[in-house]
């Protein structure tokens, strides 16, 4: 029978295994590597969707090209390989982190639950496990430490003070937009209809109204943060409860350098963590993809819902003010 590690290697060159279906090679476009090469860069994985990986964006055609190889050859006949434990693995089968093999029968049920293409399903729960393999080399590989992030803004902005970082925040909005402001409870009632004003209004007012926006615009008239009332304009803003600052820094870098999501503006909470404010994915497939990806690096899922709150710039939280410290120019 085909050993699936055989035919990767024969694809990609000698593989340093690091469990018995994923480990480090040499990049199939590595000649277009346009930063240093480290050796944890890039990955190949033999089971789900056989899949290579590189966190170098620059070589992405000839990883591709590979890719496409890879689940060609692999996928030409069925394999199987025993694990240490006995447990044995078939092709389309995932070996998970806890070491728990999901069966490729699962993956086919979850796909009609959830009423995507198996293909589909595959390639995303193949995501969430690598994810788990190459975590660590990403939180290594993609390092922006909070004082490198001030260091490194195009915009000198953290130490303005409130009402010129309320209204510095304002102008990542288009001016017709309408913006939510308040505190987490102020939304669902005809009289909250005051917290939903255009851009120039807040101009005016500034954050006195709360600690709390949305990455979202609302509608013209609304009185309901809802998913319903969204007008379509928003930034996905990314965070977590479990990052620390150093590490947030990491998955931004990661977002912006390497998946090309563009940042906007990184918010210090005034608390432990930090926001990103980046362009909201293109379509569904891009978002399923990476809010399967942002929750196994310790991201919060809920940022994926857009009427979300999440802390304004320029309020003041125990004394403390919520601040922009990195701006693109
Ligand atoms: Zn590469």
């Amino acid at each position: 029978m085909m050993d699936p590690r055989q035919v990767a290697a024969g694809i990609v060159g000698t593989v340093d295994w690091q469990s018995e279906v994923s480990g480090f090679c040499r990049c199939p476009g590595e000649s277009l590597h346009t930063h240093k090469t480290g050796k944890k860069d890039c990955r190949v994985s033999v089971d789900g969707a056989p899949t290579i990986y590189c966190f170098h964006s620059s070589c992405e055609s000839l990883v591709g090209e590979a890719n496409r190889k890879l689940r060609c050859a692999i996928g030409q006949s069925p394999w199987e390989i025993t694990l240490p434990g006995g447990k044995v693995l078939r092709s389309g089968d995932l070996l998970q982190s806890s070491g728990a093999v999901l069966p490729r029968e699962v993956v086919q049920a979850r796909a009609k639950t959830e009423g995507r293409d198996v293909g589909e399903q595959l390639i995303l729960e193949t995501l969430i496990a690598n994810a788990e393999r190459f975590k660590p080399e990403l939180f290594a590989a993609f390092q922006w430490p909070f004082a490198q992030i001030l260091e490194d803004s195009p915009l000198q902005v953290h130490q303005r003070d409130a009402e010129d970082q309320f209204r510095t925040w304002l102008k990542l909005w288009p001016a017709h937009c309408h913006v939510w402001i308040g505190d987490v409870y102020s939304s669902g009632r005809p009289e909250h209809k005051t917290h939903f004003r255009p851009i120039c209004e807040w101009y005016q007012i500034g954050p006195a109204m709360g600690n709390y926006t949305c990455g979202s615009a609302f509608k013209a008239g609304s009185h309901s943060r809802s998913n319903a009332n969204c007008d379509g304009t928003r930034f996905l803003v990314v965070e977590s409860d479990t990052l620390a600052k150093d590490e947030m820094g990491a998955v931004f870098a990661y977002l912006n350098q390497r998946l090309h999501f563009n940042l906007h503006a990184i918010i210090d909470t005034a608390g432990k963590s930090l926001h990103g404010w980046f362009d909201a994915p293109r379509d569904k497939r891009i978002e399923s993809r990476l809010k399967i990806l942002l929750t196994v690096f310790g991201c919060d899922p809920k940022l994926f819902t857009y009427s979300q709150p999440v802390r304004v710039p320029g309020a003041y939280r125990d004394g403390k003010l919520q601040r922009i410290v990195w701006l693109k120019d």
